[in-house]
């Protein structure tokens, strides 16, 4: 089941799209602002945004580009939805890397067929390949984690993680910069916490001999190395 996530200030305009969403086989999350958009997606990042152009705070124009800028979320489809229906800010809505623009008031079921488009445009299933690093293999597309034929079950942080890492292997990343890359810059989390998610990481592969995968490198940070493995 596809999750979208919806970024909206007025709670009445959340509900009624909730209600739209759930009926067409989505599941509906929501955020009444950016700050929780941001929290929602570094925590698990849904499968689309329908983000409102006007918020609160931090508008919906400047956390889209925000998240075209991680590289977690760079590709994270966006529709923008908006009361605007002027064809320059049409124009600008898409310039922030938004996938489509959807001007208020629009009807439920247009709503639903736009997403559908950006969900198949965003989402072909040649995208979706599984990695593969010494044995261990990595599905995005179900969250699945195998060594070899045996599943490794992981918390979504450190899928994450090991997603991040699979996808940069034989580089040194410092505490910091897996900070920004895997929780998103802007998420105020302690250094530490990375390792206590690299602890929990190795902990899971260590059952299948992967944890050696997961290097550290003194004074600089952690690396994932499919070479380690004898
Ligand atoms: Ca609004």
């Amino acid at each position: 089941m596809k999750r979208i996530l919806v970024v909206e200030d007025e709670s009445a305009i959340r509900e009624m799209l909730g209600f739209s969403l759930v009926k067409a086989g989505f599941r509906f999350e929501e955020a009444a602002d950016a700050e929780q958009a941001l929290v929602a997606i570094a925590s698990n990042p849904p499968d689309l945004v329908l983000l409102d152009w006007m918020l609160p705070g931090m508008s919906g124009v400047d956390l889209a580009r925000r998240l075209r800028r991680e590289e977690l979320t760079a590709r994270l489809p966006i529709i923008m939805l908006t009361a605007r229906s002027d064809e320059n800010d049409r124009v600008r809505g898409l310039e922030t890397g938004a996938d489509d623009y959807v001007a208020k008031p629009f009807s439920p079921r247009e709503l639903i067929a736009r997403i559908q488009a950006v969900l198949r445009r965003t989402h072909p299933e040649s995208e979706e390949t599984s990695i593969h690093i010494g044995g261990l293999t990595l599905n995005p597309v179900d969250h699945r984690v195998q060594a070899g034929e045996v599943d490794i079950e992981l918390a979504p942080t450190e899928f994450r993680l090991l997603s991040f890492f699979m996808h940069h292997p034989d580089r040194v990343y410092s505490r910091e910069q897996l900070l920004d890359r895997v929780w998103g810059r802007g998420i105020y989390v302690e250094e530490r916490t990375v390792d206590v998610h690299i602890r929990r990481l190795r902990k899971a592969l260590a059952i299948h001999g992967y944890d050696t995968f997961i290097q550290t490198v003194r004074g600089a940070g952690y690396r994932f190395s499919g070479k380690a493995k004898v």
